[in-house]
């Protein structure tokens, strides 16, 4: 197919970071294309083996774009979050539960299977945005007024905005010149879900273990988890190998039995533990959205919600120039954009980078300080609040399509 289109804002990646930001540009009413494959997991549950774990913020913003009586069903609350230390030091902290009701929430957010987010964010994409294309782009080319954006079928497609959202490689993100710093942990994380006979009552459990975190999230159904087993390399790529009942029956001693006997364990998929930051947000005509513009390990569940946060502040600067009838990729634009991203996407890179070093670290100080910090958390309650508001809520303000929607 050949051709040309002309449009206000291209949004490059259809993951679920650059599916939130095309269906929020376009809510605020800027002409919006949709570039990127479809989700892998057109039928859930085949794709993607991650869920993620969306918070209270994130949630309102599905709400605002009129996407989350679909996506609820396949939700579970997050009511409390317990964490235990099992590093084996002889100083091991005491087991900390944070409730969500002690924020007088009911829950901090939902978990969901990314497969089962992704399409139904595709799905309403295709039924409102007015340009949806399945290619890919090969090349971009950003000039003063705009740029052409090249597909591999063979259109072009001219925008004044790209909003690149095409993950950890991003071809928006090099094209616009911007340079990344990106460093490794020896270590990989398993996505995977499993059963138990022991109900979860909506709570996730992260145990936290000298060669990395363990964390399982409620699923929907009472008696299903989802697992991000983060360890070292070898660990991992050994416990990947192991057919399904050897692969249980690690699970069940790691976890030392807290969720009961295990009886199936869903598809396993690895991932690298890495980081990475992108020296600006912005660039000539590109403002970069989701993993194009940061990677955290996966603990603390931040990674996705930074993305959305992302998502919705572009959203707020490109409104902010539709009202004025301004261009929507001019310079201002995107350094509001970027100074709105700043202090969100620096604090959270390095309180994850932090929190994982601290579950490596061999070094005594700071091992005790962890220990006598958790033991702090679990004897004062405002202490163990303002730790839970800090995880929560960005350091910034949240961008208007992530604000609550008052009941009537
Ligand atoms: C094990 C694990 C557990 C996690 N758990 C959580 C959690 O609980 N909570 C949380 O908030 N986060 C979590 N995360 C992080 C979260 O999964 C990611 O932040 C999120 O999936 C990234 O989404 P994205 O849309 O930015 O990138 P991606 O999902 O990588 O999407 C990028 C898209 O761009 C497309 N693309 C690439 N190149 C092109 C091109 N040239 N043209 C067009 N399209 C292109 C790709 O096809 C892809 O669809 C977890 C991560 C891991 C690894």
């Amino acid at each position: 197919m050949t051709g040309s289109i002309e449009i206000d804002v291209a949004v490059v990646g259809a993951g679920p970071a650059g599916l939130a930001a095309a269906l929020a540009l376009n809510h605020v009413g800027a002409p919006t294309a949709l570039i990127g494959p479809p989700p892998s997991g057109a039928v859930i549950g085949t794709g993607d083996t991650r869920t993620a774990a969306l918070l209270a913020s994130s949630v309102d913003l599905l709400k605002a774009l009129r996407v989350w009586d679909a996506v609820a069903p396949h939700g579970a609350p997050l009511k409390a979050i317990r964490i235990v230390d099992a590093s084996g030091d002889w100083f091991r902290s005491p087991d900390i539960q944070f409730e969500a009701s002690e924020l007088g929430l009911e829950a901090f957010g939902y978990n969901i299977a990314n497969d089962a987010l992704a399409s139904v964010l595709y799905r309403r994409a295709v039924e409102v945005l007015p340009v949806v294309t399945p290619h890919t782009v090969a090349k971009i080319e950003i000039g003063t007024e705009g740029a052409s954006l090249q597909l591999n079928e063979g259109q072009a497609i001219s925008a004044r905005l790209i909003a690149g959202a095409d993950g950890r490689r991003s071809i928006c993100r090099a094209a616009a010149g911007i340079g990344i710093k990106e460093w490794r942990y020896e270590q990989k994380a398993i996505a995977t879900s499993f059963t138990h006979t022991h109900a979860h009552e909506n709570v996730s459990i992260e145990l936290h273990r000298k060669a990395g975190s363990m964390t399982t999230v409620p699923l929907t159904d009472a008696n299903a988890s989802s697992l991000i087993w983060v360890g070292a390399t070898d660990e991992i790529d050994g416990l990947m190998h192991l057919d399904e009942a050897s692969f249980a029956a690690e699970l069940v001693g790691r976890l030392g039995g807290i969720l009961g006997k295990i009886d199936k364990v869903g598809p396993r998929a690895a991932f690298p533990v890495s980081g990475l930051t992108a020296d600006s947000m912005v660039g000539p005509r590109t403002a970069l959205i989701g993993e194009a513009a940061h990677v955290l390990p996966p603990i603390g569940a931040q990674g996705l919600n930074l993305g959305f946060r992302d998502a919705a502040a572009l959203a707020d600067c490109v409104a902010g120039a539709q009202k004025s009838n301004r261009d929507p990729g001019a310079r201002d634009v995107l350094d509001a954009y970027a100074n709105s991203r700043k202090l969100d996407v620096l604090s959270r890179a390095i309180g994850v980078d932090f929190l994982n070093r601290s579950l490596l670290t061999g070094f005594l100080p700071l091992k005790l300080a962890r220990s006598i910090a958790v033991r702090g958390l679990a004897a004062l309650p405002p202490l163990r609040r303002f730790v839970m508001q800090v995880g929560m809520v960005p350091p910034t303000e949240l961008p208007s399509l992530m604000r609550p929607i008052p009941a009537r």
